[in-house]
């Protein structure tokens, strides 16, 4: 097995990417693919992002390039844009010193400038199966003669309903090229796939998810939903981290939280899948050179993302499933770098917690959150508007037990203000009346009272507040007894 780059017998411009990338030694995925590929043998790669795969299929792609060839040589199709992106950047700089080029096709661009481009000698194309496909049928692009087709992250591609287009461009590939299959799961479809199209490929798995989760250190607290921002505000501080991704679970909760952030004097940027292609490339060239510290993120929007020197990711809220955590967790602890992966959960989410770290075979250690000053005053300052809207429930009320005595006493006064001519003791009947009247209302006044302070009891070992502060507004109403 090798051990150094030296032993694959790269061509020396290839070697000199290599060193610029301070690639020291190969991953266990590329010791072990490499080999094979430059054998010429179809390969499957089960292997997750973040093990070296990449460069596992692109330095024997890299290495195969005829040079003076003016047909596109290899082309890799990818999941999703941010993919493809990040894969042509990385053959970019492995390539440097090979004066390669390489193009990424993706949903969103400019159509037209990327065909402008294909007008140079293309080597490699890098792409989502539709733009390709789409390329393929106005006859941009050719791919009769490609020696490589790569399918990157299969799982995801049939996952996001991609096979029929998949299908459809190998179809359109040479028979006798070589096809290399990468996937961190083998669902039946891909093996379907790989089955219909590859010639008996050997099947390379490698363990990545623990080698990478190592690296990363994962624990989480628990926190209340209306103190989730102060919190998080305060692990920032706390953690001071270099550069951190932090996941919410939609697009209006990412927006939300990056206004939150901003308003606390933070570097934040938001990113989710609607915004343009030409945005989001600018908003990751701008996160890559740390004009801002913090990115909020979608799931969608972060897959396949690899940016160097993202300290911590932070679930902000918790995905619903182990994939989707182990590649958020993933943004960090990349190409041996320690990172920290951080989730905000409700009490109720520790049963999911627990799940992640037994898939994962991590630790996830639950911590207490030491509360600092924006979660001090942020938890002041709700107490505060919770008394305020009591006290103003109170008084409400209170002003409507007065209109309601008002209506129930108003034909007595009359009564008694009536300057009729009346038998002497008619007045002092109606003011006992009155009196009894007002006894009465009393004696009702107190029993609704003890019924509600009684519910008020129950909901309390419940917790709810708002029962036991309408047993009050009553004993304000006592107050406005006899004020006329
Ligand atoms: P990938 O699994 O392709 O997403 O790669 C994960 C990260 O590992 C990327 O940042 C690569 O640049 C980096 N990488 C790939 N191969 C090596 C290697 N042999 N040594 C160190 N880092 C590597």
């Amino acid at each position: 097995m090798a051990k150094s780059f030296a032993t694959f017998g790269f061509r020396p411009e290839l070697m000199q990417g290599i060193q610029d990338l301070y690639y020291k030694e190969p991953t266990p995925i590329q010791e072990e693919a490499i080999p094979l590929i430059m054998e010429g043998k179809d390969v499957i790669g089960q292997a997750q992002t973040g093990t070296g795969k990449t460069a596992a299929f692109m330095l024997p792609i890299l290495n195969g390039l005829q040079e003076g060839k003016r047909d596109i040589q290899a082309l890799i199709l990818t999941p999703t844009r941010e993919l493809s992106v990040q894969i042509a950047r990385e053959v970019e700089k492995l390539g440097k010193h090979m004066g390669v080029n390489v193009l990424s096709l993706h949903g969103g661009t400019d159509i037209e400038r990327q065909l402008s481009k294909l007008k140079d000698t293309v080597q490699i194309v890098v792409g989502t199966p539709g733009r390709v496909l789409d390329h393929m049928k106005r006859g941009s692009l050719h791919f009769g003669r490609i020696s490589t087709l790569v399918l990157d992250e299969a799982d995801k591609m049939m996952e996001m309903g991609f096979l029929e287009d998949v299908e459809q461009v190998i179809v359109h590939t040479p028979n006798q090229r070589q096809v290399l299959l990468f996937s961190a799961t083998m669902p039946d479809s891909v093996k379907r796939l790989a089955h219909r199209f590859m010639k008996q490929p050997p099947h390379i798995k490698i363990e990545g998810k623990q080698k990478t989760v190592e690296r990363i250190e994962q624990f989480y607290y628990v926190v209340n939903q209306s103190d989730k921002t102060d919190a998080l505000v305060d692990v920032l501080e706390q953690e001071q981290p270099y550069l951190t991704i932090i996941f919410a679970n939609t697009q209006v909760r990412v927006q939300q939280l990056t206004a939150r952030l901003q308003e606390n004097g933070l570097q934040a940027q938001a990113l989710y899948g609607d915004l343009s292609q030409r945005k989001r490339e600018q908003l990751m060239k701008q996160f890559r050179e740390i004009r801002f510290q913090y990115l909020i993120a979608t799931d969608i929007a972060a897959r396949g993302l690899d940016v160097e020197g993202v300290t911590h990711v932070i679930n902000y809220d918790l995905p619903n499933d182990v994939e989707s955590y182990i590649h958020r967790v993933g943004r960090t602890g990349r190409a041996g770098e320690r990172g920290k992966a951080i989730s905000l959960i409700s009490p109720r989410q520790k049963n999911l917690m627990a799940r992640f770290a037994k898939a994962t075979k991590a630790t996830i250690e639950e911590r207490i959150l030491e509360p600092g000053r924006h979660l001090d005053a942020g938890r002041r300052q709700r107490a505060e508007e919770r008394e305020a809207h009591y006290a103003a429930l109170r008084q409400q009320q209170a002003k409507e037990e007065q209109q309601q005595k008002e209506k129930e006493f108003a034909p007595v006064r009359e009564a008694l203000k009536k300057k009729v001519k009346v038998k002497p003791g008619y007045k002092k009947k109606l003011a006992r009346e009155l009196a009894e009247l007002q006894t009465q209302y009393e004696k009702n006044r107190k029993r609704a009272e003890a019924i509600a302070a009684r519910k008020a009891g129950k909901s309390a070992k419940s917790g709810g507040p708002s029962k036991a502060g309408k047993g009050k507004p009553g004993s304000r109403g006592n107050g406005n007894r006899g004020s006329r």
